[in-house]
Parts: C-alpha cells; structure tokens; sequence
C-alpha cells in the first residue's frame, strides 16, 4: 500500500477478449490520479470501470469487503459519461472535470444506502431480497457529479458493531494490513476497500464512529460530518438524531471533494441544514482533552499522540482542555442508541418488510428467524429503556445528560479551534478478540460517540503506523470541530498527514 507503481492488470474487454491494461496511477489512486486518465487520453471511463471491478475481484478474496457489484449499472453510467468526453478537446475535458468533480471516479457505498433498482439488506437476513424502490439523496448527488457506483460494501447488520464481524450473513472483512485483524465497524468494508487501492473512495455511515474507527484501524481518511448537513433521505435508519454519512478516501484533499459534493440542504430530510462556513483562522488553536488520554489507552498509541502533540507544539498554540461529562458518554450513547434504533426497526416486521414465516407468527416468526443476536439486544435494550416505568430515570435523563455533554464541547471550543484525540484506544484488534463479549465492544466506542451526541464534525487521518506482532498497524488522528467547522479539520488534517 502507499507505494507508486505502473498498474498492470489483465482483464477482459467488453467483448470478451483478454486485454493487458497499463494504467499509469498508483496503486492507492486518488481523484487526480484518475482524472489524469482522462487528461491524458489514456483511457475511457469504461475502461477504468473494468480495470478496478478486475483489481477488487483479484483483492476481495482476502478481505471480502465487499457484498454486491453493480455490474449493469455501472457500465451504463460509464458509457454515458463517455459521450460526453469522446472527441473533446483536453481544454474542454478539463472543464468538464470542473463542472462534474467526480467525472470517472468508480466507488463503493455501504450497504445501508438505497439505489433504486439494487438489492440492499444493511446485511440483515429480513431484507435478503429486496430492491430499492427509490435512491438515496447522497447517491443522486454523487451520480450527478459523475461518480460511478461500482460496488456496495459490507458492514454489521443494521450497523450495529465496531468490528464488521456481525454481518447477518456471516460476512467478515478482513484488515487489509494483517487479515487475521478486524477492519473495524460498521463501515469496515468501505474502509478496508479504499485501503486495499480497490477504489479510490467509498461512502459510509456513522452513528457512533462507524466511518472513524474502521478509517483509523484501515490507515484511510473518514470524515463524520456535521449532523443534518448531509441528507439521510434513503439511508436505512439506526438511531436518527446521530446518523450520518461521509466519505472514506486515500487523501485528505479528496475527502474534502467528496464532502462539498455530499453537503447539500434536502427537502427530503426535516433534519436537513445548511451549515454555516465558519471559514479558518489563520492560526488554528489545537486542544488536547486529558479525559481521552487516561487509563486504557493502549502504550503505543499514547506514543503517538505524545509525538504528534511535540510537533503540534512547535507551529501551533496547543492547550490542555477539560471535557468533565465524558465519563457519561458510553451509558448516554448506548441508552438514546438503542431507544431511537428499535423504534427505528419497528418496520421491520416481516409484513411491509421482509421474509414471512407462517401465517400466524408473522411478526415475532420473522423478527425472532431473521434479526441477529445483536440487533435483537438493540431493540430489547430500547425497549426497556424507553418502557414507561423507565423513560424517566433512562431515556429522559440520557438527553438531560446529551446536552450537557454537548455544553463541555461548546466551552472547550471558547479557547480551541480543534479537538485532537484518538479515534480508538487501540489499533485493529484481532478477529473474535472481542465478539464474544457485547460490553466490551461497546467500550471500544469510547472515543468516538461523544461527537454525534453533540452533532460535531469529527475527521480521522492516518497518523504513525506501530508494530504489532509481524504486521504494521496504522493509527488514525481524530480531529473535532465545533459545528460547521469541517473546513478547519481538513486544514489541519492536510498538515498532520505530512507530519506522520
Ligand atoms: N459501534 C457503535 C454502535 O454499535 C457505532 C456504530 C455506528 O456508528 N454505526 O452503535
């Protein structure tokens, strides 16, 4: 990975021969890496969709991030992308690739996101079979920035997880720097895909560190960003008020791209807001948060950050600030969590949605064949919390809590432009390390929930990498900002990336 190299693959042209294909781009390519494709005249759209549906099929086997190809519909937007370069000048291509930022660029989306005519399941059994009667907001925006969609990819079912371990299907991805390691979840097929050079971005979903925390295990750039400024029209639901979706890449400049394209007001979604551009001061003010670097954390990656912190220091004014409700933000997350997620799964009732079982058990027979343990824990866990003996002491008083953690973020970025920290305590743990014990996957979490309960940007580059038994591990950096400040995390994301 990381390495330049003359691409050189085998495939098999549309009309059935073998065919050497030399690209000039590196094996993890960018958006500009391809682009020049077209630049240069070195190859047609189609022909660069082929070449990376040849490059996944020959990478997948050992990571198997992805679920479903988009065959069909990829060649047809492919070709249609190409009349309109065929017979234009460089001039004009140029202009074209202004006009549609991500002209060519083949992708992967997540498995929770709706294509109209595609199967998706968000890899449950209950919705094995069923085709999207409609598209995502995010999909057409991508479509019409010339985007190409090429794969969907894995995730734990329903994205509930942090390992991409729980696919109903039993599905698992595999790290691509040491496959008997996780990818991270529950976007660990979109992270481990673009980490493998299989495309160069795919889109994924964060409810609770779902695009972080496989972006730090994978060594790849994921954005989580602002609630409500990206659609979640046709997104299938986890727990609404910390839902959203972003952009996993190689580069930070990339993910920025991808970002503005994605970041659009809706009319689709009630939650749906134009963030205001804060813009970035010239100085940018770093925070470190000592409740993130306490007991835990593992050796290595406090290593890291005490290097990274050194750095900092030397360009940059860096405070030691105080989050003191982070204490409450795993039992607020889990309990306003699983309260939205089952009201949430409440469709899916093996009536409008779903496999049916015999006549007479049609709710409870579907949910109890189809559901996995896990989402099954989700919908009893917000059950009980949200039941009316203990809305009060659960569900309301979580969002008493929520508020009042969201006010510590708020007074830290009185004195701070951005928050730095971890975006897990430890690099990819192994496969099976943790599945057997519910809590302690949800500890894994720690770093990474407190932002969506207060609706915060939050970015992760990849930091150093570490040994790890015989493999090297990347370690991501997680940049936070206060609302609308996506800007100021990819600036500073941009200088972190040359430091490490
Ligand atoms: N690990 C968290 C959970 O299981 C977050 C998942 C996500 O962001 N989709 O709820």
């Amino acid at each position: 990975m990381g390495e330049y190299f003359l691409s050189q693959l085998t495939i098999r042209s549309l009309c059935g021969n073998l065919i050497d294909m030399v690209f000039d781009i590196p094996q993890n390519p960018t958006i500009k890496d391809i682009h020049n494709l077209y630049l240069t005249s070195q190859a047609k759209v189609t022909q660069v969709v082929e070449y990376f549906f040849e490059k996944i099929k020959q990478k997948d086997p050992n990571i198997q991030a992805v679920v479903r190809y988009n065959e069909n519909l990829a060649n047809q937007q492919a070709s249609k992308l190409d009349n309109m370069i065929v017979n234009r000048t460089q001039i004009e291509i140029d202009d074209l690739l202004q006009k549609m930022p991500l002209f060519g660029v083949p992708y992967a989306m997540k498995d929770n996101v709706l294509v109209e005519g595609q199967l998706l399941t968000a890899q449950s059994r209950i919705l094995d079979g069923y085709e999207a009667t409609y598209s995502a907001d995010i999909f057409e925006y991508l479509t019409e920035a010339g985007a190409v969609l090429i794969a969907q990819t894995n995730m734990d079912e329903f994205a509930f997880g942090s390992s991409t371990e729980f696919s109903g299907f039993g599905q698992i991805t595999k790290n691509p720097w040491d496959n008997n390691r996780v990818a991270g979840g529950t976007s660990g097929g979109s992270a481990a895909l673009v980490a493998s050079g299989g495309v160069s971005f795919a889109i994924g979903t964060d409810t609770g560190g779902s695009i972080r925390q496989p972006s730090s295990f994978c060594g790849v750039v994921g954005m989580r960003p602002t609630y409500g400024s990206v659609s979640r029209y046709g997104i299938v639901a986890s727990t609404s008020s910390f839902d959203q979706a972003g952009p996993i890449s190689n580069s930070v400049e990339d993910n920025e791209l991808i970002l503005k394209v994605l970041q659009k007001k809706s009319n689709n979604d009630q939650t749906s807001i134009v963030t205001e551009n804060r813009g970035v001061r010239s100085e940018i003010v770093i925070g470190f948060a000592e409740e993130f670097f306490g007991d835990g954390l593992d050796d290595r990656v406090s290593e890291v950050f005490g290097e990274l912190k050194k750095k900092l220091s030397q360009t940059h004014q860096v405070r030691l600030v105080s989050l003191p409700m982070s204490k409450y933000n795993l039992s607020v997350y889990y309990i306003l969590q699983t309260v939205e997620a089952a009201a949430n799964l409440e469709r899916f009732d093996s009536i409008r949605y779903g496999q049916q079982i015999g006549a007479g058990e049609m709710f409870f027979g579907g949910r109890g064949e189809y559901l996995g343990d896990e989402t099954k824990r989700r919908i009893m866990l917000g059950t009980y919390t949200s039941s009316s003996g203990y809305y009060d002491a659960y569900y309301n008083k979580a969002c008493q809590v929520r508020e009042l953690i969201s006010q510590d973020f708020v007074k830290a970025f009185e004195s701070v432009d951005v928050l730095v920290m971890p975006a897990s305590p430890y690099p990819a743990f192994g496969i099976g390390e943790n599945s057997s014990d519910p809590m302690s996957m949800y500890l894994a979490d720690i770093m990474t929930v407190s932002q969506p309960i207060s609706k915060l940007p939050a970015l992760v580059v990849p930091g150093s990498m570490v040994k790890s038994d015989d493999a090297q591990l990347p370690v991501g950096i997680q940049l936070v900002g206060a609302q609308g400040n996506e800007e100021t995390l990819y600036k500073l994301g941009k200088e972190i990336v040359c430091l490490s």
